[in-house]
């Protein structure tokens, strides 16, 4: 059960909201985000929750079955959209892409990968300067400085970057330069960071986990909410299945199961959901026909040389013309 308290609510009014609650045997939990104030409730006994519906102080309450609460759409039947900048969100009606390397290299790189999205009109430049390798010896990352140089020049541009935090401890000084700090697929249950990305109020991407389950993955975005966090996007990247024909088999029912199931909003990530650069663009369409508020892919000027993942990294030809696709296949998705 949820309840959503009324701002402005009385000390005594919530009291007695909390004794009513202890009077039927559930136990609650006390959520503050920077939209509102929630009373998580978990119980077995069924009760007509209009006995405690009527208390003064409650905007809404709502019993939810599922694991996951906040972010099911048996609480919030309207669609959620993430805020990135004043003018910038993602879901409800807003569709984003949002394009850069696997890993941002250099100065000159950034630079022509902003050019490219400039050109194609595009606003949020992904990239990574931590990178999560399967070999210690592969390229990891430029680190904080990197991050300070991508910043400085995408400031210039007015684009927003989304890039990957890794660690507790890396969210303090990465705050000032991230728009959107994306969570990966080996981080999915990392519950420590996801604890920590609650407490602050960036939107957080989060990706769904090599072999996490939807409903995983939906828990592990309540961890961030339930901290105090709403502004959450959901990702589907791809999970390892027993086919080895590609790199991970891009879950396109999850796309419609997650819309169907949360508020969130649903990105697709269809360059490592396949890990083939010559299919990615048809996979990318496949996302957005299933609902998906936006797209995220891995774009150089050069992928044969990039340092990582340029295997399944498109060009800016192949990009561009990606992008228009995209949109023509969103006003088409948004027919059914
Ligand atoms: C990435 O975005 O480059 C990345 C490492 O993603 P994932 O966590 O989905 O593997
Ligand atoms: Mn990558």
């Amino acid at each position: 059960m949820i309840i959503q308290l009324q701002e402005n609510i009385e000390e005594h009014s919530y009291q007695e909201i909390l004794d009513k609650i202890d009077g039927v045997g559930y136990k609650h939990n006390e959520i503050s985000t920077q939209y509102g104030k929630y009373l998580v409730c978990i119980g077995k006994k069924d009760f007509d929750i209009r006995r405690i519906g009527s208390l003064a102080g409650i905007k809404d309450i709502h019993r939810v079955s599922d694991a996951y609460k906040l972010v099911s759409s048996k609480w919030k039947v309207g669609k959620t959209a993430v805020p990135i900048s004043e003018d910038l969100a993602v879901g409800n009606g807003d569709f984003q892409i949002m394009a850069g390397p696997c890993s941002i290299e250099g100065e000159a790189q950034v630079r022509s990968t902003i050019q490219h999205l400039l050109e194609n009109n595009i606003k949020i430049m992904r990239g990574g300067v931590y990178k999560p390798r399967s070999s210690p010896y592969s390229f990891r990352g430029l680190g904080i400085d990197g991050l300070k140089m991508w910043h400085e020049q995408t400031q210039e541009a007015g684009i927003k970057i989304v890039t990957e935090v890794m660690q507790v401890s890396q969210i303090e000084s990465m705050l000032p330069y991230v728009d959107i700090f994306q969570v990966g697929a080996r981080n999915s249950q990392n519950f420590n960071l996801l604890d920590a990305l609650g407490e602050i109020d960036k939107p957080i991407l989060l990706k769904r986990g090599m072999s996490g389950t939807i409903d995983e993955l939906l828990q592990a975005a309540e961890y961030i909410f339930s901290n105090g966090n709403e502004k959450i996007i959901l990702c589907e990247r791809g999970i390892r299945t027993y086919e080895k024909a590609y790199r991970n088999t891009m879950d396109i029912n999850a796309v419609i199961l997650l819309k169907e199931k949360s508020h969130l909003p649903v990105v697709v990530d269809p360059s490592h959901g396949i890990g083939l650069r010559d299919h990615v663009s048809r996979l990318a369409l496949a996302g957005v026909m299933a609902g998906a508020d936006g797209v995220i892919m891995e774009v150089h000027h050069e992928p044969e040389k990039a340092f990582s993942d340029g295997q399944q990294t498109l060009n800016y030809q192949q990009s561009g013309r990606l992008i228009d696709a995209m949109h023509k296949t969103r006003e088409l998705a948004l027919t059914i």
